[in-house]
């Protein structure tokens, strides 16, 4: 089997950031996956599991109601290495494309109250495992990075 495109960026020197990961087409449509890397690889402490399915059920919460970007919205989910997520969209979209709503949402779940939507047994697998105050301190801390705009954090190495 060939080595799939993720597997071929270098990840001993791949940073945190905010990256385009693959464009695909399907028809007339381009998808744009993007890899919204926290941790850099093999280097820092992943994130706990708790943090990651929190931040996993608000940010699919908040793509899925956003009023510009929910019909775009294809899919968000974690990597399984823990140390970011995807997230597809429609359209042939660069990471400054939508750097204002990535920081917006990072904002949303930084000011989160409540209860976590789709934290009950009959809407999720493993409902009591969250964390919203690490979900918290993890996403104010990715955007602090991406806020830095430094063109390393938003293009993979050569
Ligand atoms: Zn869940």
């Amino acid at each position: 089997m060939e080595k799939i495109a993720s597997f071929q960026i270098d990840h001993l020197r791949l940073l945190p950031g905010l990256y385009v990961s693959r464009k695909d087409k399907f028809g007339g449509a381009v998808l744009t996956t993007f890899d919204m890397r926290f941790k850099q690889p093999n280097t820092e402490p992943v994130m706990d599991m708790p943090a990651i399915h929190t931040i996993e059920h608000l940010a699919a919460t908040f793509l899925r109601s956003h009023k510009d970007w929910a019909a775009r919205d294809v899919y968000f989910g974690p990597m399984g290495c823990r140390t970011g997520f995807y997230l597809i969209l429609e359209g042939d979209l660069k990471p400054h494309d939508i750097l204002p709503l990535i920081i917006e949402l990072l904002d949303w779940i930084a000011a989160f109250t409540g209860d976590i939507p789709g934290a009950s047994p009959a809407e999720c697998g493993n409902y009591s495992e969250q964390n919203l105050n690490m979900a918290k301190w993890e996403c104010k801390r990715y955007e602090a990075l991406l806020k830095q705009n430094n063109d390393k954090n938003f293009t993979y190495p050569e």
